[in-house]
Parts: structure tokens; sequence; C-alpha cells
């Protein structure tokens, strides 16, 4: 790829994209914890309309459609993820009900009430928690649920290091019993919520990624915006190792309610 001709902001985002094209998945979570969530749904049948918003390339897709039944719309902004989705679905033999498309949380190509189940792994944030869960209710059948992972605070207070960093890139960051109760006002029944395990962070994310790291920065070698992204990525990873008991990802398990 010749990056000569690119913006910055341009070149950031095709970085980015190709960094992560390489992880074994985009953000913290693990097959298990994704079964874990599909456990409190029981609504779903082979005639079952499933999204997956922010879906990356597709690593917890794949599990919910060896574990569930009905066709899985994975929708994500980037099409190189897109791309990679779709070769995983059919190395998987499941492009018949899985499929990925281009497109934006914030602008869905769904119909009203068309939809059995949303689920969004580390994704939500993107277009912001509440702004999120607001806008998806009017896609989700009544009865239909609503699964969401979100970087969430453990307790009120923290040290100042880690809670500035966190502010500073998602100010919408809160407790869990604030995000419980955006979700009852949005709509929904608050069915349950848990915490992620810290092998979600480690093991499937922070680890992997190192291997990644030094084959990108061999690749870009004196390059300073991949260097000095390499450097953000590897202190938030520190930060999490250091602050880990004040915060982490929580999956929120909620049902949309008759009017
Ligand atoms: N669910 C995946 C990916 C999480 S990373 C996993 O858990 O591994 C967040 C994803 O959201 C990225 O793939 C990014 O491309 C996507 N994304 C960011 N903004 C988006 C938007 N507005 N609409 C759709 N996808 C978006």
């Amino acid at each position: 790829m010749n990056n000569e001709n690119k913006t910055i902001h341009e070149f950031d985002f095709s970085l980015i994209c190709e960094y992560f094209l390489n992880a074994e998945r985009q953000g913290p979570g693990s097959p298990e914890v994704t079964l874990k969530a599909l456990s409190f749904i029981d609504n779903l049948t082979d005639r079952s309309l499933i999204a997956d918003m922010g879906c990356g390339t597709g690593g917890q897709t794949m599990v919910l459609a060896q574990h569930a039944p009905g066709r899985i719309t994975g929708l994500d902004l980037f099409p190189g993820f897109i791309d990679q989705f779709n070769c995983n679905a059919m190395k998987l033999n499941l492009q018949d009900r899985v499929r990925g498309i281009i497109g934006s949380m914030d602008d869905l190509p769904f119909q009203k009430e068309e939809l059995d189940l949303i689920w969004s792994e580390g994704a939500i944030y993107n277009i912001g928690f509440e702004r999120g869960i607001n806008l998806w209710h009017v896609y989700l059948k009544t009865g239909g649920y609503l699964v969401v992972s979100e970087s969430s605070w453990f307790t009120d207070e923290r040290p100042e290091e880690i809670n500035d960093f966190w502010m500073g890139i998602y100010p919408e960051m809160d407790t869990i019993p604030n995000k419980v109760a955006q979700i009852q006002k949005a709509g929904y029944i608050p069915v349950a919520c848990f915490i992620l395990p810290e092998n979600c962070w480690t093991e499937h994310f922070y680890e992997p990624l190192v291997a990644v790291q030094e084959k990108f920065l061999e690749k870009y070698k004196g390059n300073k915006t991949a260097e000095e992204y390499i450097a953000w990525e590897r202190y938030e990873a520190e930060l999490y190792y250091k602050y880990k008991e004040f915060y982490g990802y929580v999956f929120y398990i909620a049902k949309k309610i008759a009017q």
C-alpha cells in the first residue's frame, strides 16, 4: 500500500484497520463469554433475524452462528473487516446463514421491529452507549433481546491516572448500575449483566497483539505515526494490568418490553 499520498487521518484509519485485521479479535472477549451471554437468550428459532453491530472480522459472530439458530447479519464500517468476515463465514461453511455488510451502527439498513436479537461486543462506544441502545430499540421486536459488551467502571472512585485516560477517550464510561439504569430508561428489562473475566483482556486480546505489534513495527520501521500508535496501544495495555480492579468489560443483556 502506498501511504505517501494519504492524509494523516486516512493513514491512521487504514493503519488501525491493518493492525487489527491481523488480530484474533478486535476487542476483549472470548468464545466462552459469548456463549455465557447467549445462554440468557430464549427466543431464537431458525426464522430468527440477528444483527451483530460492529462485528469486526467476526470472531464472536461465528461462535454465535455455531450455537444459535437463525440468520445473522454482521455490520461494520471498515470494508477490510467485512471482507475478512465473509471469508471466515465461508471457511466455516456458514455463508448461507451469516453475511457481513458494510454500514454504520447509527444508520441501519434494517426494518422496524425486524430483529429478534441485536448483538454487539466492544463496539457500541463508537456511537455512544446510551445513544446506541436508544437508536437500536426500534429495530427489535417486542420480546427481542439486546446483548452488548461495554467498558465500565467497577467502583464509584478510582485513581486519577486511569480515570483521566479513559474519560479522555470515552467520557460516557460509567458504572454498572448507571449503565443498567440507562437500559431500563431506554425501554428494556435489564435481564442480566456480568463482568468479563481477565483472560478476555489478556489471553484473548492483549497477548496475541504483542506479536502483531512487533511485525507491524518491523514493517513500518521509522514511520512516526505507526510507532506512536503502537506506543499508545502498549500504554493502554500497561494501564489495564495496573488498574484492572477498577474497570473492565461488562456484558449487558436486556429484553425489549411492550410500550
Ligand atoms: N465485535 C468485534 C469488534 C470490536 S472493535 C470484537 O469484539 O472483536 C469495534 C468495531 O466497531 C471495529 O470493527 C470498527 O470497525 C467498528 N466500528 C466503529 N465505528 C463503527 C460504526 N459507526 N458503525 C459500524 N461499525 C463501527
